[in-house]
């Protein structure tokens, strides 16, 4: 399920050869709540819209938890480092590769 997390649009006129021009600049929501999942956003980068691609990566919530169990279960302390559940989900452009946004695992 998308959120479809497009924000409201500015309008500006301006003049290119004589001729007025109406420019829809999007604007994008200054609070988005990235989840796991792909968002549909205007990319602040190159402007377009589009679909984020979602890339896990090696948080520092991921790494606490790793910390946290280490004391008592040595082995199982790998666990949260392999588990994709853990980790951070980064929001890529697919045009651009910028990151979009980012859904923390445990520090927002
Ligand atoms: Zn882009």
């Amino acid at each position: 399920m998308n959120h479809l997390g497009v924000g409201q649009q500015q309008k500006k006129t301006v003049v290119c050869n004589n001729t007025e021009v109406q420019l829809v600049i999007p604007q994008q929501p200054q609070n988005i709540q990235y989840t796991r999942q792909p968002h549909v956003v205007y990319c602040a980068n190159c402007n377009n819209q589009i679909q984020t691609h979602v890339q896990l990566k090696i948080g520092k919530g991921q790494l606490m938890m790793a910390l946290i169990m280490l004391p008592k279960l040595l082995c199982a302390c790998v666990i949260p480092l392999l588990m994709d559940d853990c980790r951070d989900a980064v929001h890529l452009c697919p045009v651009c590769k910028a990151e979009v946004g980012r859904k923390n695992f445990i520090f927002e």
